[in-house]
């Protein structure tokens, strides 16, 4: 099987879906991998050390998609690069394909098998292929360090000859993947940490982490597969109120809050943000998803005019290449693992619930009930 690497083309995107070590595993099982020229060098994997890894180098993208059984990427292709998918392929990228039905579309109209990383199920046997949690886990970290570096303050109580520094109060909005690894890495960095999620059964998570968890008396909003619900008008009305008490004591605010398939929920709505202290830091991970906070401005950091720095920035786990690549990598290879029979040939069986789960187009058509239905609607 030729398996063939672009080099990602989105402004600002480090990352690649193949690192070093995993190109040499698969070449190690018999497949040809083939890469395009400088694809590795955001990840600091060189053409060298990829071509010693015992990849084929090419300095086209025209070369690479060509070449494809199945291609590996990062970032949903751009028109330009559907343009340049090899009828029969099979592509393996995120896609958001319920978010953008068009791109489906168009990738089943090149005559091209979709395995959407976005969509591999959250269960426990595709834990190794969730590329979502192996990315917000770095999100998570990365989110802290920018508050850290942000914040005019000490993270870490100090007791010193100069006198006694207190530490720093973070708080956490939204305790899933991202959130649980911006709690980890606060308490590590010596920040006293509060967290708050709607699904309550994370409390005993936060609690394990040495955080406090925010306790406010609303329906518990937890939904299907570890996910969240839409809270109701009156339960967001609630937590608001609750939650502005804990915001304005805070040096930093994380935000974290995702619902599949909706816009990011508003968790800080400007006057609770005017309310912080001057110098404090709010970082919104959700930026890309519209934001948890009605500051935020998606890609951009800034300091308000009452002195509250709010960062919006994209794709944090791209800050962190090396090892955001490394682990989107693994996930891909144990992906590839699955899909594969003893012979390394492709084998892609709709019954099985991973597949079935990320197989979006196949023959021209999109497949995935529910995204064949949000593309219908939208012809509608
Ligand atoms: P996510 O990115 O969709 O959401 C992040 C967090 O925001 C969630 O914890 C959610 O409850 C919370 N949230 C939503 N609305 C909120 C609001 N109004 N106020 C406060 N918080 C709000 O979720 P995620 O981090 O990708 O995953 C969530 C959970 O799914 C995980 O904690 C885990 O339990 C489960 N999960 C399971 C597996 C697995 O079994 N393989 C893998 C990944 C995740």
């Amino acid at each position: 099987m030729i398996i063939a690497i672009p080099r990602e083309t989105v402004p600002g995107e480090r990352r690649v879906a193949l690192v070093t070590e995993s190109v040499k595993r698969l070449v190690g099982k018999k497949h040809e991998v083939v890469v395009e020229s400088g694809a590795g060098l955001g990840a600091e994997c060189s053409d060298e050390e990829l071509r010693a890894a015992g990849a084929r180098i090419e300095s086209s993208a025209a070369a690479v998609y060509g070449a494809a059984d199945v291609l590996l990427k990062v970032q949903p292709p751009t028109p330009e690069e559907v343009s340049l998918l090899k009828s029969g392929s099979v592509l393996v990228s995120l896609a958001y394909p319920l978010a953008n039905p068009k791109l489906a579309r168009a990738i089943a109209g090149r005559q091209v098998t979709l395995l959407a990383m976005d969509m591999v199920p959250r269960t426990t046997l595709a834990q190794m292929m969730d590329v979502l949690s192996s990315q917000a886990t770095i999100a998570g970290y990365r989110a802290v360090l920018l508050a850290a570096e942000a914040l005019p303050k000490l993270f870490p109580m100090l007791m010193t000859a100069a006198g006694t520094i207190p530490p720093a109060k973070v708080l956490v909005l939204g305790a899933g993947v991202a959130g649980l690894q911006a709690i980890a890495t606060a308490r590590r960095l010596g920040a006293v940490v509060e967290a708050y999620d709607v699904r309550k059964v994370v409390k005993e998570q936060v609690e394990s982490l040495g955080a406090r968890f925010v306790n406010i008396e609303i329906e518990d909003a937890a939904g299907s597969g570890g996910y969240a619900k839409e809270l109701s008008e009156e339960a967001k009305k609630k937590q608001a109120e609750a939650l502005a008490v804990h915001v304005a004591k805070s040096d930093a605010v994380i935000t974290t809050a995702q619902v599949p398939g909706r816009r990011a929920p508003l968790l800080l709505p400007a006057d609770m943000v005017r309310r912080m202290k001057s110098g404090s830091v709010v970082v919104d991970i959700a930026a890309e998803q519209g934001g948890n906070c009605e500051l935020t401005r998606p890609g951009e950091r800034y300091r308000t005019e009452f002195g509250v720095t709010v960062i919006g920035e994209k794709n944090l786990p791209s800050q962190l290449a090396v090892h955001a690549s490394a682990m989107y990598s693994r996930n891909l290879e144990k992906l590839l693992a699955h899909v594969t029979d003893k012979d390394g040939a492709l084998k892609l069986d709709a019954s099985d619930e991973i597949v079935k789960g990320m197989l979006i187009t196949r023959g021209g058509d999109i497949i995935h009930p529910a995204v064949a239905d949000v593309a219908l609607k939208e012809v509608a």
